[in-house]
C-alpha cells in the first residue's frame, strides 16, 4: 500500500553542466515504475532542476532549509522560497548536518515544522554512529530524533513526514546495514509513529540511506518496512540511480 520513495542526494556535488547530463540521463532513462523518485540538489541549482525537470516523473527538493520563514538571517534558505523553485522535498536533520553544523534535535524539529508550514514534504534523517552501536544505544537515540520531531508538530502532521533511517557509519563508507539490521530499526520507528498516529504511521514512507548501491537495493527494499532509498555516491551516475530505481 505504501509506495516506494528513490531520492538522490547530491550533497555538495555538481556543476551545471554535470547536472544537466545527469538530469536528462534520469528523465530519459526512467521507465514506467511503481516508485516515485527525486533529487535534492544544492540550492543554487534547484532553478536548474525545475528548468529541467518540470513536466516529467523525477520531482526535486533541497537539502536543508532554515528553521526561519525569512529576514535577517544571512547565508539561509527559506522554505518559501523552495517552493518558489518548485521543490516538493527538503532533507533535513542529515547526519553530516547534525555533525559538521551541531545542528540538535530540537532544531532539526523547527526545520521539520518550517518545512510543512510551506507545503514541503520533509525527509527527516534519522541514525545512530558506530559508537552508539556498539554501545547497544541505537533504538535510545533513534527515538530521541524522531521523539523530538514528534513533539514539535501535530499528530494529524505524522501523515505529512517521510522518514529516512541512515545509519552515520553506513554513509558514504560502503558498508551497508544487513537487511535485517535496517528492518529492525524501521519497524521501531515506524512503532513510535504509531504511537502517536496509528492509522498515518502506516502510511509513512521510511527510507533507508547509508550506501544503497543497485548491488544491495533490492534486497534492503524487499523488507517489510523499508520503502525505498536516500542515495548519495550512487546518485551521482544516471545508470546507478535507475537501476536503484528499478529495484524498488
Ligand atoms: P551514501 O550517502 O549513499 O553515499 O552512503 C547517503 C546519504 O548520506 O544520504
Amino acid at each position: 500500500m505504501r509506495r516506494k520513495l528513490v531520492i538522490g542526494n547530491w550533497k555538495m556535488n555538481g556543476n551545471r553542466a554535470a547536472n544537466s547530463a545527469l538530469l536528462s540521463g534520469i528523465a530519459a532513462g526512467l521507465t514506467s515504475t511503481g516508485a516515485d523518485c527525486a533529487v535534492c540538489a544544492p540550492a543554487p541549482y534547484l532553478a536548474q532542476c525545475q528548468a529541467e525537470l518540470a513536466g516529467t516523473a523525477v520531482a526535486w527538493g533541497a537539502q536543508d532549509l532554515s528553521a526561519h520563514a525569512g529576514g535577517a538571517y544571512t547565508g539561509e534558505v527559506a522554505a518559501g522560497m523552495l517552493v518558489d523553485f518548485g521543490c516538493r522535498y527538503v532533507i533535513v536533520g542529515h547526519s553530516e548536518r547534525r555533525a559538521y553544523h551541531r545542528e540538535s534535535s530540537e532544531l532539526v524539529a523547527q526545520k521539520t515544522v518550517a518545512a510543512l508550514a510551506a507545503g514541503l514534504t520533509p525527509v527527516v534523517c534519522i541514525g545512530e554512529t558506530l559508537e552508539e552501536r556498539e554501545a547497544g544505544r541505537t533504538n535510545a537515540v533513534v527515538g530521541e530524533q524522531l521523539g523530538a520531531v514528534l513533539a514539535a508538530i501535530p499528530a494529524a502532521d505524522v501523515a505529512r513526514l517521510v522518514l529516512a533511517y541512515e545509519p552515520v557509519w553506513a554513509i558514504g563508507t560502503g558498508k551497508t546495514a544487513t537487511p535485517q539490521m535496517a528492518q529492525d530499526v524501521h519497524q521501531v520507528l515506524r512503532a513510535q509513529l504509531a504511537g502517536v498516529n496509528p492509522l498515518a504511521a502506516a502510511g509513512v514512507q521510511i527510507l533507508y540511506g547509508g550506501s544503497m548501491k543497485p548491488d544491495n537495493a533490492k534486497e534492503l527494499m524487499a523488507q517489510a518496512d523499508i520503502d525505498g532509498g536516500l542515495i548519495g555516491g550512487a546518485a551521482l551516475k544516471a545508470a546507478d540511480f535507475l537501476a536503484i530505481i528499478s529495484a524498488a
